[in-house]
């Protein structure tokens, strides 16, 4: 999962008004979908790009005199951002160059730049294909690498036929940001399953993985790329929008709207993530009632639940975990980490909250439960007398092949162990998830326009042969 973002700005020629600023303003409101790396790229009305990228979470180390920098050295009102969370280098993989974004290539002389989220899968072919027609690979394993490769080799001559001729021939989830000849293409997968909206104000038109981005520039959201959609965006705004194929579908990622897109967010049908953890924490209190003094969120993703879980019980919510605002998000750290430690430099329990009481805490979803035993061990610690767990997702029982890191069966708790398993391992008093159906009720939107196959199994595009 990644964050993208481009941004058409026709106010912004004038000089200190590059588009850069608005490319750092709104980076930050995707810096949650990625924190490995990220990377900006703009271009001036003369085809010209300049790209930055760098390790870390975004804008992470730099200062006042590298943005002076960047400033002078970034020009143009066109521009693209992307925030990296990487979904290859499996612990035991070859190590692989990471594929830091936004890529740069050439189409027919002229310069393109490309922000990807998703992941794509079955790409030797078309790795073969490309390497035919001259492309040199840095990485045996990047996905972005290969759409860029499609796009730069394609023998068409104009770009947009470039595109829906390689487009068909992706097997996965993907929504993409490009930036040629001055204007900024959006493109959704066939099925929609990853998230790309579309805002504006007076001055520019921005194409985001996430609406929260709009905010800050005082941009209103204008609509989502549909599924299977091309769409172009120059000076004025939507100047082209195309299909590139007729074999199209809504299945939107429900995980968006449990753990990753923040809350603040329209994602589907309008739908906010708010929307979901509000709800689900209502239908989850009706489901799994708890017998406790308090109610606890493991911060920050089980908040709203907890919120909304707590008032229908009428149980009071307690902070009972201080969370290191400067700590990483465990799920998203790379592989290896030992996410175990990681709780414990995140978060702290609350001795005066905690001692003596019986307490319930309530989490987003438990992936690979090596994060939940270690924060149930520490409300023993800090002398709680009881713990529950409630979880606003369902069971997790099949893997991602769309972008999400959990891709093997054998690393998901509930895809190995019954929820009474799941239960002694965490140490608990007592464990419940809410439903399957209780889980797309808080959605508020039909079952047939969600992919839930982590939760089913039921697949929108058919998977990889299954590496387990
Ligand atoms: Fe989202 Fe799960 Fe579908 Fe992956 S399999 S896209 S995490 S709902």
């Amino acid at each position: 999962m990644c964050g993208i973002l481009g941004i058409s700005c026709n106010n912004c020629h004038k000089e200190g008004q590059q588009v850069f600023h608005r490319l750092m303003t709104c980076g930050n409101d995707i810096s949650h979908r990625g924190e490995q790396a990220w990377g900006i790229l703009t271009s001036n009305n003369k085809n010209n790009m300049f790209c930055y990228r760098q390790e870390g979470r975004f804008s992470e180390g730099i200062t006042e005199k590298k943005v002076a920098a960047l400033v002078k050295k970034m020009q143009g009102n066109k521009g693209l951002a992307h925030t990296l969370y990487s979904t290859i280098g499996k612990s035991g993989q070859k190590k692989q160059p990471r594929s830091i974004q936004p890529w740069m290539a050439v189409f027919h002389d002229r310069p393109f730049g490309l922000a990807y989220n998703g992941n794509i899968y079955d790409l030797s072919s078309l790795r073969e294909r490309a390497k035919k027609a001259g492309w040199a690979f840095r990485s045996d394993v990047s996905d972005t690498e290969v759409i860029v490769a499609l796009i730069a080799t394609s023998q068409k001559k104009d770009f947009i036929e470039a595109l829906k001729e390689i487009l068909p021939l992706f097997r996965g989830a993907f929504a993409l940001a490009i930036l040629y000849d001055s204007k900024i293409i959006g493109v959704r997968d066939r099925c929609g399953i990853r998230p790309l909206c579309i805002g504006y104000n007076e001055d520019s038109y921005i194409l985001s993985s996430e609406s929260c981005v709009f905010y800050p520039i005082a941009a209103k959201f204008l609509r989502e790329v549909r599924p299977g959609e091309i769409v172009v965006i120059g000076d004025e705004g939507i100047e082209k929008h195309i299909k590139w194929t007729d074999d199209t579908c809504c299945r939107f990622c429900i995980f968006e709207f449990v753990y990753f897109a923040r809350p603040d967010s329209r994602l589907c049908n309008g739908r906010s993530a708010y929307y979901y953890r509000n709800k689900a924490g209502i239908i989850l209190a009706k489901e799994a009632p708890v017998k406790a003094d308090l109610i606890i969120s493991v911060p920050a993703g089980g908040d709203i639940f907890a919120e909304s879980y707590a008032s229908e019980l009428g149980i009071p919510l307690r902070h009972g975990l201080f969370k290191n605002r400067f700590g990483i998000r465990t799920f998203m750290a790379p592989r290896g980490t030992d996410r175990r430690k990681l709780q414990r430099i995140k978060l702290h329990p609350l001795e005066e909250v905690i001692w003596g009481k019986r307490v319930c805490l309530i989490e987003d979803s438990i992936v690979r439960n090596n994060v939940c035993p270690e924060v149930v061990a520490m409300c023993f610690e800090a002398g709680a007398i009881a713990v529950h767990v409630r979880v606003a997702s369902a069971p997790i029982i099949a893997p991602c092949y769309y972008g999400i890191d959990m891709s093997t069966r054998a690393e998901l708790a509930a895809s190995n162990f019954t929820v009474e398993q799941i239960k002694e391992q965490i140490g608990v008093d007592s464990l419940a998830y809410i439903s399957f159906d209780g889980m797309i009720k808080a959605t508020g939107l039909p079952k047939e326009n969600l992919c839930l196959a982590c939760f089913d199994g039921n697949y929108p595009v058919p998977p990889p042969v299954e590496i387990s």
